[in-house]
C-alpha cells in the first residue's frame, strides 16, 4: 500500500506515523508513505497557499492552484490517478468496514485541508471521498489522515505479526472485543476468568463471544442491528436484554 499525504505540514504526518508497528511496516517495505507539501505548489512570491474568503467571514481558505498542481504533479510523476480522500468533518465518518474496503487499494492519496478548508473548486476537480473522524471540528487534516493511515495499515497483510489479532478484534461481526487479561493470574486479589485457565479451547471461544455480546450491548447496543449471530447467540442476548430490562424496572 502506497500513501501520498498532500499537506501544508509534510513533517507532523511522517513524524507521527514513522514509529511502532507502522514504522516497522515501512521499513519492511509492506507500506510506503510519502508527504507532498502543497506550498511547494504556490505560485506566489511569497509562497502563499492561502487567502481572504470570497463573501466576507473569518479565517483563511486554501487556494484551489496548488491543491490541484500537487495532485496533477503527483499522477504525472507515478502515472496513475488514486483516489483522493479529503479529510472534512462534513464527510462520511470513517469506520472499520470503510477501512477495510479502503485496504484493497494499492495507493491512496490523503488530502489535508487547513484554516477555513479548501476552495470548493479543487475538492469538485480531484476528491473521490469525503471522509470524517467524527463530529467535531480541527485544526487541520493530518490527524485525521493519520488516524486512517494507522487503522487501514493494520489490514495490510503482513504488518500484524498475527493477522488474526486484526480480524477478530472490536467491529468484527459488529461486535465489540471480549475483555483480555495478562500475568498475573492474581492482580489485587482480582483473579484472571477461571475459562481462561482451562486450555479448553472451545469453551473459551464461547465465554469470548459471550462476552463480547453483552459488552457490546452494554456500551455500543446501536451497533447490534448488525451484528453476525447464531442462533444460540441470539437467544443469549435476548436473556442478556431480559435481563437488564428487569434491572430497569
Ligand atoms: N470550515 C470547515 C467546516 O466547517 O467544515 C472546517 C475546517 S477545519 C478548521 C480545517 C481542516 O481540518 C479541514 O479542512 C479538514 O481537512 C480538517 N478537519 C477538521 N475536522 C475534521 C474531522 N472531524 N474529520 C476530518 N477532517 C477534519
Amino acid at each position: 500500500m502506497k500513501y501520498y499525504i498532500l499537506t501544508l505540514f509534510p513533517e507532523m504526518v511522517l513524524q507521527g506515523l514513522n514509529t511502532s508497528i507502522i514504522g516497522r511496516a515501512v521499513d519492511k517495505g509492506l507500506i510506503s508513505m510519502e508527504a507532498v507539501n502543497i506550498r511547494d505548489y504556490s505560485k506566489d512570491k511569497h509562497n502563499h497557499v492561502d487567502d481572504a474568503p470570497y463573501g466576507g467571514g473569518a479565517g483563511m481558505v486554501m487556494q484551489p492552484g496548488p491543491v490541484c498542481d500537487s495532485y496533477e504533479a503527483l499522477c504525472q510523476r507515478i502515472g496513475k490517478r488514486p483516489r483522493v480522500l479529503y479529510m472534512t468533518p462534513q464527510g462520511k465518518v470513517f469506520n472499520q468496514s470503510v477501512a477495510q474496503e479502503l485496504a484493497g487499494e494499492e495507493e491512496l492519496v490523503f488530502l489535508c485541508g487547513h484554516y477555513e478548508g479548501i476552495d470548493e473548486r479543487a475538492l469538485e476537480r480531484i476528491v473521490t471521498d469525503y471522509l470524517s473522524i467524527g463530529d467535531y471540528v480541527l485544526t487541520g487534516g493530518e490527524l485525521p489522515a493519520m488516524v486512517m493511515i494507522d487503522c487501514i495499515s493494520r489490514l495490510v497483510p503482513g504488518v500484524l505479526n498475527n493477522h488474526v489479532s486484526a480480524e477478530i478484534e472490536s467491529f468484527h461481526d459488529n461486535l465489540l472485543e471480549y475483555p483480555q487479561y495478562t500475568r498475573p493470574e492474581i492482580y489485587e486479589g482480582k483473579q484472571v476468568p477461571e475459562v481462561l485457565l482451562s486450555g479448553h479451547h472451545k469453551k473459551i471461544e464461547e465465554w469470548r463471544r459471550q462476552q463480547s455480546i453483552r459488552r457490546t450491548l452494554e456500551r455500543r447496543p446501536d451497533l447490534l442491528a448488525e451484528a453476525v449471530l447464531t442462533k444460540k447467540e441470539e437467544m443469549y442476548l435476548e436473556t442478556l436484554k431480559a435481563e437488564r430490562g428487569g434491572e430497569e424496572e
